[in-house]
């Protein structure tokens, strides 16, 4: 068992500063596969103090300096992408052939993506008589989620650092081992020391005092809504920029002539990968009353292809969920799902028969979901699809649009046009048309309580600069 009692702190890894072993499981043995440093105030205070006394000569580097070490990253990252597939798998519980391809794929194109926009990007414009400058915002507090581990922690530095910023990095309790691989990355590409820091612990913790801190200038946050809001409230006392990626529950919109077949279908991928641990998922399928049992009985026999197994094992295509806190999380949703009226089709809120050890939970398929019930509105983040009929097309919107998130969504139609007319009325950040493919280079975000600002692609480099006029 690797036991770490170390941050990565100003070009170096460092004893943690009186930080607690913090254990690392794996979800699918319920054994402890490393322990990492619950981290103090004290190793944030060293890591702020770090990017701190960093950030003004790296934001002064041109464009082409920046380039030199995070091409150097981006290999890294192409070098190691069998271990870091193998460690997101052993942490988080993710199928290995899933963690190749989005856990350890995604970040690699997202980094390749920031690479291609930084050489092109203009850090200056002219508006009539005045030179608009780009500037980095300074230095960035990035804290991260279990989900998609490696893919947030990239979506969030490779940008910062592209733009000029200092990075304090919190990852979360339950990914540490990831977190440091990555930091280990950063240090082979040559970056100045403290332009990118480490440090792992408890977000009540060691993520509040970064939060908290007054030198830094911008956070960055991915997680849950609950958190989002009280970050908001602290960042805003002390007036710094703040980014939110939060929860959602979206919806699936199935609209009549469509291609029901294809549709319940990409459905049943999008909620069930990651045994449903992806905060786009969409949750919730609208159908139209004429077609609903047709749309339940197709969900029935999607459903049945996620057997959940062993993640280590390459046939697997659902794994546990990430801790036994999400796994009771998740059942609780499906028991109250029930309790509130709501038809089992498959799974339950029972462990699967055959795997009496690890987190796994059953993909399961609910109808006769009504837009009230906390299944319909709350964010579930397990293997749980609801299926909720429609009148018309008003009727969808209505509850297609009736929580209180917005992060995606999809339509499918007869034809894109109606697809598409529907999507501009639905209040969501994405969504994709009649299938359409995700988009690592598209702008990613959130209305309503999904969110504040962008990440990914031109606008998510934009989090991070502020701007300077100069009137000549
Ligand atoms: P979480 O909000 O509990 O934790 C997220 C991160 O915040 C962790 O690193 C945690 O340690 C830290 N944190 C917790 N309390 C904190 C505090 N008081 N101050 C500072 N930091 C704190 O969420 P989670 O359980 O790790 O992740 C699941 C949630 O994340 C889901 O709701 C999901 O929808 C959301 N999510 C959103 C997106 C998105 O892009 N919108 C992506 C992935 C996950």
């Amino acid at each position: 068992m690797q036991q770490h009692a170390d941050q990565y702190i100003g070009g170096a890894w460092r004893p943690s500063l009186g930080g607690e072993p913090l254990p690392v499981v794996n979800p699918a043995t319920e054994q402890v596969i490393a322990t990492v440093p619950a981290g103090t105030p004290a190793d944030i205070d060293a890591a702020v103090a770090a990017a701190r006394a960093a950030a003004r000569s790296w934001g002064a580097t041109t464009r082409e300096q920046r380039l030199v070490p995070l091409t150097r990253l981006r290999d890294g990252l192409a070098a190691r992408q069998q271990e870091i597939a193998e460690t997101v798998s052993a942490e988080q519980g993710s199928p290995i052939g899933f963690a190749a391809n989005v856990q350890a794929g995604l970040p690699l194109t997202v980094a390749s993506g920031y690479l291609e926009l930084l050489a092109g990007y203009e850090f200056q414009e002219q508006v009539g008589n005045s030179t608009v400058l780009a500037e980095p915002a300074g230095v960035v507090a990035a804290i991260t989620p279990w989900n998609y581990p490696l893919h947030q922690i990239v979506a969030k530095v490779v940008p910062a650092l592209a733009a000029g910023c200092t990075v304090v990095l919190k990852p979360a309790e339950d990914t540490p081992l990831v977190a440091r691989l990555f930091a280990e990355l950063v240090d082979a590409a040559g970056f100045p020391a403290g332009v990118f820091n480490l440090v792992t612990g408890l977000g009540t913790v060691v993520g509040a005092a970064l939060v908290a801190h007054p030198e830094v200038d911008l956070v960055s946050f991915t997680g849950s809504t609950a958190v989002g809001r009280a970050i908001g409230e602290v960042a805003g006392r002390g007036v710094k920029k703040v980014a939110l990626e939060l929860g959602g529950k979206s919806a699936n919109v199935v609209l009549p002539g469509a291609d029901l077949a294809r549709a319940v279908n990409v459905n049943a991928a999008n909620v069930f990968a990651n045994s449903g641990q992806t905060c786009t998922a969409w949750t919730r399928l609208l159908v139209h009353q004429d077609q609903y049992e047709e749309a339940v009985a197709l969900a029935a026999k999607a459903a049945a292809k996620y057997r959940p197994g062993d993640p280590a094992a390459p046939q697997t295509r659902m794994g546990p969920v990430v801790s036994a806190k999400q796994r009771d999380r998740v059942r609780g949703y499906i028991e109250s799902g029930l309790a509130q009226g709501a038809r089992l089709v498959v799974g339950g809120a029972e462990a699967p028969a055959e795997l009496p050890t690890g987190y796994y939970v059953q993909p399961t398929v609910l109808a006769d979901v009504t837009p009230d019930m906390a299944v319909a509105r709350e964010e579930i983040f397990g293997p749980v699809l609801s299926i909720l009929a429609y009148r018309d097309e008003e009727h969808a919107l209505e509850i297609a649009n009736g929580t209180e998130y917005g992060l995606a969504g999809g339509v499918w139609a007869a034809d894109q046009e109606s697809a598409i007319a529907f999507a501009r009325r639905m209040d969501t950040g994405q969504v994709h048309i009649n299938g359409g493919q995700f988009n690592p280079l598209a702008p990613f975000g959130g209305y309503k309580s999904s969110g504040v600002g962008r990440e990914l692609g031109r606008h998510g480099l934009e989090e991070f600069l502020q701007t300077k006029s100069l009137q000549l």
